[in-house]
């Protein structure tokens, strides 16, 4: 099992009085995700992201991911670490029309129309790519937090992330709110 999976889970080492970083529940790590979220090691695209953010639709995704180890690690192959849909890929293509249900995110479909117009149509995520976030730590809501301060889950954790998927493109997606 990768350390850096580990450290990722464990962590709660951002400033919550901040950003409002919450605890999972029986947990010392904050709700949050894995630091790749797709190919589990060497991959040729890094997407980027800011922050990782919870509503009522995907709350359940946070705690079950960090409910154990073992189920952080099942996202972190892009799986959804629910019970019983384990075997359903969290980054996907979509149906259009589909329901909003638990693990349905829109927000990656522009990283699947990256993975499509480079390999195939039904080409996996995880067969290239990595998707991190420069915070790991997840807050309540889109947009309601200014990201001012430099993060102390990149700080930690960026370096080791570049490191194992050595990718040959990154792609950054996402900006910081206008004030
Ligand atoms: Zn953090």
């Amino acid at each position: 099992m990768s350390t850096l999976l580990a450290d990722v889970h464990g962590c709660h080492e951002c400033d919550a009085t901040v950003y409002g970083f919450e605890r999972a529940p029986d947990r010392e790590g904050y709700l949050k995700f894995p630091a790749t979220i797709g190919a589990v090691g060497p991959a040729t695209l890094l997407f980027v992201g800011i922050n990782p953010y919870r509503t009522v639709r995907n709350e359940l995704l946070y705690e079950e991911a960090m409910a154990s180890l073992d189920a952080f690690g099942t996202l972190a192959g892009n799986r959804e670490p629910h019970p019983g849909s384990t075997s359903t890929p969290y980054i996907r293509r979509h149906i259009p029309g589909e329901r909003r249900r638990y693990g349905r995110e829109p927000f990656y479909d522009q990283y699947m129309e990256v993975i499509k117009g480079v390999w195939e149509e039904d080409t996996a995520f995880e067969e290239h790519a990595v998707a991190t976030e420069l915070y790991l730590c997840s807050t309540v809501g889109i947009g309601n937090r200014a990201f001012v301060s430099a993060s102390l889950c990149a700080a930690r954790f960026f370096a080791r992330t570049f490191a194992q998927v050595l990718p040959k493109a990154v792609i950054t997606v996402g900006a910081r709110r206008r004030v």
